[in-house]
């Protein structure tokens, strides 16, 4: 019957009468049953349509990012199909509950993210025909002997996926074997807390399990895999027909032309990753050059525009005038006085609310830095002009000086002197806090650290070559400025 269908290993015996099972509940409950619609839909009904495509963020190998794009079995299926059959796809990656929901409150189309055909969604989706078998496993983490089967479970806490088939047969086992569940919205959360020991196992589709482990999430099964459910693409019950036919028939067509398999194999049997931590650097470096470049750009940016200001203010801050002591004095207060990371929320979130327009995010990141940076800059300038002894300033002014060529020759030769140290410690604490842009979506050094562990699950050594990459760029500044300050300011 579905003589096409790929499952990662194992008999495919199961999955014929679970489909026809589908097929016969499915005519049982009233709604035709999937493929039925290929018949009555008129060809070429989705032609030139642009369809809005929910799916999860991480779920890999079916969907994750690998260098910033979506890719993964149910992306490059939808895309095929689509280009098939003559439509246009906009994918959303919004996790997989949130997927599910977009569907139901019609925010989007169609559902792709690894999706079970099950009795109950049945209910209030109209699904594809399967394109894959999937079935729920258990993982622990690697270096756990304590947990060989469900009876060990007692007592103890494992981490699911909210609203997933996983969680639905932890919740249906709990009791029996008196563990209790924890949900968690994202895959990565889910696998952080088995590998942390907070949850002591996890349950998630089989092929996804694999997928992991062989990209060396630190995870393994102990226990066979459960006879699960098939994946397939769900529209919302009786709505966008079209579409669905369109994907059953673009679908056959890759089954035919040998696509699908190509795709499966693309995903499936790329053999084990190299899993040595050099070849996790040197895959990787791609996309650490590329943060490391944007981590500098945005600090020399930030920096150029913060001693702009901080020169400004400095300036205001000793001034005579007590309207610009003033204005100094409020500028300093309110950067130094609120976080980094509410700023850039503000620049980034805020600030096209207030000037109704966006504000790209490398913008509203050097904003949040040179203001931030800015602020503490004005209090070095202030400080070091300050601790020039006044006394020479008297001593310059009485043998004729004028108040300008003092500050010119006098006082701010040696308040440089004194600002040097100062000025490298803030370069060095504005180059740190560009990490913090990483929230923002700024594609950073740190932003490119999440990401490359999002998909492998190696968090520890990603974060330690990050770490190493900030510390081997700010040792060498650091030098650098030394050298500087040593030849200028003798
Ligand atoms: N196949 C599972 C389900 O449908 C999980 C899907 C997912 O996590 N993306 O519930």
């Amino acid at each position: 019957m579905h003589s096409g269908k790929r499952a990662l290993k194992g008999p495919a015996s199961l999955a014929v009468p679970l489909t026809s099972l589908l097929a016969a509940l499915a005519l049982l409950l009233g709604t035709p049953a999937s493929g039925a619609f290929a018949a009555t839909q008129e060809p070429g009904a989705v032609e030139g349509k642009t369809y809005t495509i929910g799916t999860d963020t991480t779920f890999a190998p079916f969907e994750f990012r690998e260098n910033g794009e979506l890719v993964g079995i149910d992306m490059d299926l939808v895309n095929a199909i689509a280009e098939d059959q003559g439509f246009d796809v906009e994918i959303r990656s919004l996790g997989f509950d949130a997927a599910l929901q977009a569907l139901q409150s019609n925010q989007v189309d169609g559902v792709i993210a690894g999706m079970s055909i099950t009795e109950e969604r049945q209910k209030v989706f109209d699904f594809s025909d399967p394109y894959f078998e999937s079935g729920i496993q258990m993982a622990v983490a690697e270096n756990n002997n304590d947990v060989a089967g469900y009876e060990d479970l007692e007592g103890k806490r494992v981490a699911v996926k909210t609203g997933t088939e996983g969680q639905a047969f932890a919740e249906s086992i709990k009791d029996q074997y008196g563990f209790d569940v924890i949900a968690f919205a994202q895959s990565a959360q889910m696998y952080d807390d088995v590998k942390a020991g907070s949850s002591v196992a996890v349950f998630d589709d089989y092929p996804v399990l694999a997928y992991g482990i062989k990209s060396g999430n630190g995870l393994k099964t102990v226990t066979e895999k459960e006879t699960g459910s098939s994946y397939g693409f769900a529209v919302n019950a009786g709505a966008n027909p079209e579409l669905l036919a369109a994907f059953n028939a673009g679908l056959a067509n890759l089954q035919e032309s040998g696509e699908y398999e190509e795709i499966m194999d693309r995903y499936l049997d790329a053999g084990a990753a190299d899993s040595s931590f050099w070849s996790l650097v040197t895959d990787n470096a791609p996309a650490f050059a590329k943060g490391l470049g944007l981590t500098l750009l945005a600090t020399a940016l930030s920096l150029f525009f913060a001693l702009i200001l901080g020169i400004i203010f400095g300036f205001f801050k000793v001034s005579s005038k007590v309207v610009l002591r003033g204005i100094a004095t409020t500028y300093v207060s309110i950067f130094r006085g609120t976080p980094v990371l509410v700023q850039a929320f503000f620049f980034y979130f805020g600030l096209p609310q207030l000037i109704g327009q966006p504000v790209d995010v490398l913008t509203a990141g050097v904003l949040t830095l040179s203001l931030n940076a800015g602020a503490y800059m004005t209090e070095i300038v202030r400080g070091g002009i300050q601790s020039v002894d006044p006394g020479q300033m008297e001593a310059a002014r009485s043998l004729g000086l004028g108040y300008g060529k003092t500050m010119q020759k006098v006082v701010i030769p040696q308040a440089i002197k004194i600002m040097t140290p100062s000025f490298i410690n803030q370069f060095v604490i504005t180059l740190k806090d560009t990490s913090l842009l990483a929230v923002i979506g700024f594609a950073e050094l740190t932003y490119q650290a999440q990401q490359i562990y999002a998909v492998n699950f190696r968090t520890a050594e990603v974060l330690l070559i990050v770490a190493a990459l900030y510390f081997i760029v700010i040792t060498l500044l650091t030098k650098l400025a030394d050298v500087l300050d040593k030849r200028f300011n003798k």
